[in-house]
C-alpha cells in the first residue's frame, strides 16, 4: 500500500464536530467509540439530546421530570468517559418530535453557533432492515430536520433570516456521519477505546437492565461490524461529504 493511500485512509481530523441525538444514550449506542476518537484526536464536541427522555421507561408511575434528570446526569456521566463536557439538552416531550420548521431552525441555530466541521446524527429515514429501534420516530425526525438544517439552512444567508440579528452567521458543515445499522460505508476502529465505549454505556443505569448480557451482545455487535472492515471492534457510518 501506497503512503499515499494510507494517508487517504487516515483517521480524518475536526477542530469542532456537533453530535444532534434525540434521547439521552443514543450517541453511545451508535457512537460513543467514534467520539472518543474525535475527542483523542482534538476535537471539541457537543452532544445535544433533543428530547428529556421521558418515555425511557416501563414504569408510568415515575414521574417525567424525575426520570428526566436521572437521564440527563447518566447522559452527562457517559459523555464524560468520553472526555466530552458539553451537552446541550433541548428538553422536547420524549416521543413528540417531529421535523417542522421551528425545530430545523433550532437545529440550524445550534450549528451556526457551534460551527462545527462534522455533524453526527440519525438516520433520516425507515430501514426495515433494522432492528425497530434505529427507526424510533423521534430519530427519524431528529435525522431529517438536521439535515436540512445543514444543508442548506445553516450555510444559506437567506434562511431564517432573524437568526443574523442573533449574530448567527451562515455556515458551512463539511461532512456528516450517520450511524448505520449494516449500510456503513466507512468504519471507525474502535478497538483502542472500546472499554470507553463499555463505560459510556454503563453509565445509562436506567436504560440497561442485566448489564453482562448486554455487555456481550454490544461487543458481538462491534465485532460484526468490525469484521466487514478488517478490525477488531468497529463503529459503521454513512458518510456524506458536502
Ligand atoms: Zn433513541
Amino acid at each position: 500500500m501506497s503512503e499515499e493511500k494510507k494517508a487517504e485512509e487516515g483517521f480524518p481530523r475536526f477542530e469542532r464536530v456537533l453530535v444532534v441525538s434525540a434521547h439521552p444514550d443514543d450517541p453511545d449506542f451508535s457512537a460513543a467509540g467514534t467520539l472518543a476518537r474525535l475527542v483523542e484526536e482534538g476535537a471539541q464536541v457537543t452532544i445535544v439530546i433533543c428530547t428529556d427522555g421521558s418515555e425511557g421507561g416501563e414504569d408510568p408511575t415515575v414521574p417525567d421530570a424525575e426520570l428526566s434528570r436521572q437521564r440527563y446526569e447518566e447522559q452527562c456521566a457517559a459523555s464524560a468517559e468520553l472526555g466530552i463536557r458539553d451537552v446541550v439538552f433541548l428538553g422536547h416531550p420524549d416521543g413528540r418530535l417531529e421535523h417542522s420548521i421551528e425545530f430545523r431552525k433550532e437545529i440550524t441555530a445550534l450549528i451556526r453557533r457551534h460551527r462545527p466541521e462534522l455533524v453526527v446524527t440519525h438516520v433520516p429515514s425507515i430501514n426495515i432492515e433494522a432492528p425497530i429501534g434505529s427507526y424510533h420516530p423521534d430519530h427519524l425526525a431528529v435525522g431529517a430536520a438536521t439535515l436540512a438544517a445543514v444543508y442548506p439552512a445553516a450555510r444559506n444567508p437567506r434562511a431564517f433570516r432573524e437568526l443574523l440579528a442573533e449574530g448567527l452567521e451562515a455556515w458551512r458543515v463539511k461532512e456528516v456521519w450517520i450511524p448505520t445499522w449494516n449500510q456503513g460505508d466507512f468504519f471507525v476502529d474502535i478497538g483502542s477505546v472500546v472499554d470507553k465505549k463499555v463505560a459510556a454505556l454503563r453509565a445509562h443505569e436506567s436504560q440497561v437492565k442485566n448489564w453482562e448480557n448486554w455487555e456481550e451482545g454490544f461487543r458481538k455487535r462491534m465485532r460484526e461490524i468490525g469484521e466487514k472492515a478488517g478490525y477488531e471492534y468497529a463503529e459503521g457510518f454513512k458518510r456524506i461529504k458536502i
